[in-house]
């Protein structure tokens, strides 16, 4: 078993009115150039949490960052004029939650983030800001929502 010490949370950056099936995403990342969904799990609207790489099987969803690390996606991001935003429904929070949980004490997870957080700290303060984002993905605050992730709230 590899060495797992991250979560890094995902949108699939799709239209939120646009259902992209777990096979539609498959066959998005190897259009890419993926061996199949770079994602560890896909959550759907409706709150269901598809597998679709071993955990053991290294992802592709983070450039530098997924030899350790489990990558999550939930459907969204884009809202229906395209614009980055928050799509989560009620159940899609909520199966993020249990699903990072769960994870979290299985795998001794130490640091779970967004991928937006791993965007470079350009001007070298410790944090990485908003103008520093090389991508919106995943559209919310995951630090603000770790706590409760984690039964620390
Ligand atoms: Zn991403």
């Amino acid at each position: 078993m590899r060495e797992i010490d991250t979560i890094v949370v995902h949108c699939t950056a799709t239209r939120a009115d646009v259902p992209l099936s777990p096979h539609a995403l498959d066959a998005m990342h190897r259009r890419r150039g993926f061996d199949g969904c770079g994602y560890h799990y896909y959550i759907r609207r409706d709150g269901q949490i598809c597998s679709m790489r071993p955990v053991e099987r290294t992802g592709a969803h983070a450039r530098g960052f997924n030899a350790k690390s489990i990558g999550i996606a939930y459907e969204g991001g884009l809202d229906a004029g395209g614009r980055a935003a928050d799509t989560r429904t009620p159940q899609q929070r909520h199966a993020l939650c249990v699903l990072v949980r769960v994870l979290a004490k299985d795998y001794g997870i130490k640091r779970v983030v967004g991928h937006r957080d791993l965007s470079p700290d350009l001007d070298g303060d410790g944090t990485v800001e908003p103008h520093e984002w090389t991508k919106q993905c995943p559209c919310f605050d995951v630090s603000r929502e770790v706590p409760e992730w984690l039964g620390k709230a």
